[in-house]
């Protein structure tokens, strides 16, 4: 989807947070008691950390139940094989036809005030968690958003990626959990969230293949800062503790704001923890083509699902000349080593501590 164009708002009204149900101690009560009495008074229901795993599943399990989706998970489908190296795949979500677009302005923004009174959420720390009403995978995949509490737009700070990393920590469980974020390169809102779906992304399931050559830059015992550059995957991978990970990702946002190739595009990708580390990818995006031209498809807005190997269709069929298509994905990337700053990094790097708050990077 494209980036919105900001719209200013003729009744400059900035809508109400979601009420929050008051979290009283109730230690005889089940989570599924708390958050159904707290989703009868108000929208959104508080969560602990230790409660996000079964709190998300109770959240699309109520959603499924009260046909909050309708036809809308109708006729999708996955098929494989596309790419260079046959590793990316299309998920065909022909339901996928009419998403509201949230404009700059809080009074349009459906992610201030979900527009459905039946949707609900969960409030975790200051975010909120809702379902993707328009999701690219069935609803046992769990697409789900997770959304700044206040109207604000898409950004990059440490304390953020803290905390994403601390909500993929408490929530995965014994199943993978990817999450990704557009930033200003193919989201379709200007809120500030990111995604999140129980699901192994194909760029994933290629390292764990051995496939994906990645070339090492920084490497301590926190943590260490590889790029690639395979067919249509090119980007950082920032694999480590979180201390090392919020360090680096800062470190490379702010490169990739300044640098001109890309004016602060790029996508991020949160793979699954390996042996305890978090895996982060850092896609960077051509500012210059953030839509590239996709065949009979025409200029389409792509974003981090799609770097990490998922091409999402609103249509029934795949167009006939899409994996000629697929071919311009690439015309979207920065490679690594067009980045003449990329050598700087192989210098030892003193790695700034998270700090509690961070002006937020584009
Ligand atoms: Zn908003």
């Amino acid at each position: 989807m494209s980036v919105p164009s900001p719209t200013a708002c003729p009744q400059a009204v900035v809508p109400p947070s979601p009420t929050v149900a008051p979290r009283q101690p109730t230690p005889s009560k089940s989570l599924a008691e708390i958050l159904s009495r707290a989703w009868s008074l108000g929208r959104v229901g508080a969560v602990l950390d230790r409660e996000l795993t079964t709190a998300v599943d109770l959240l699309m399990q109520t959603h499924v139940k009260n046909g909050f989706f309708g036809h809308y998970c109708d006729g999708m489908r996955r098929v494989q094989g596309f790419g260079a190296d046959g590793s990316m795949e299309v998920a065909l979500v022909p339901m996928r036809t009419q998403i509201p677009i949230a404009r700059e302005s809080s009074c349009q923004c459906p992610l201030c005030s979900p527009p459905n009174d039946v949707e609900k959420g969960l409030a975790w720390r200051g975010y909120q968690i809702w379902p993707n009403a328009f999701p690219y995978l069935p609803t046992d995949q769990q697409h789900i958003l997770l959304t700044s509490a206040g109207h604000r737009g898409q950004a990059f700070s440490t304390q953020l990626l803290n905390d994403v990393l601390d909500f993929q920590a408490f929530t995965a469980g014994s199943r993978p959990l990817t999450m990704f974020y557009n930033g200003t390169a193919g989201n379709s809102q200007y809120h500030l969230h990111w995604q999140a779906v129980r699901e192994t992304v194909p760029l994933e399931r290629l390292i764990a293949r051995g496939a994906l050559c990645l070339t090492s830059h920084v490497k301590e015992a926190d943590g260490e800062l590889s790029s690639f550059d395979q067919g249509s995957y090119a980007g950082f991978m920032v694999s480590g503790n979180k201390r090392f990970v919020c360090a680096w990702a800062r470190t490379l946002v702010q490169h990739l704001k300044s640098d001109p190739l890309t004016q602060g595009a790029y996508n991020m990708g949160l793979l699954s923890q390996q042996n305890g580390n978090f895996r982060l990818v850092i896609v960077p995006r051509r500012a210059a083509c953030l839509k590239p031209n996709l065949g009979s498809l025409g200029p389409r807005g792509v974003g981090a699902f799609n770097m990490l190997g998922t091409q999402v269709l609103p249509k029934d069929e795949i167009p006939a000349d899409f994996s000629d298509a697929l071919t311009h994905l690439r015309d979207t990337l920065v490679p690594p080593c067009e980045f003449a700053w990329l050598a700087t990094l192989k210098a030892p790097a003193k790695l700034p501590m998270c700090e509690a708050t961070q002006r937020a990077l584009v």
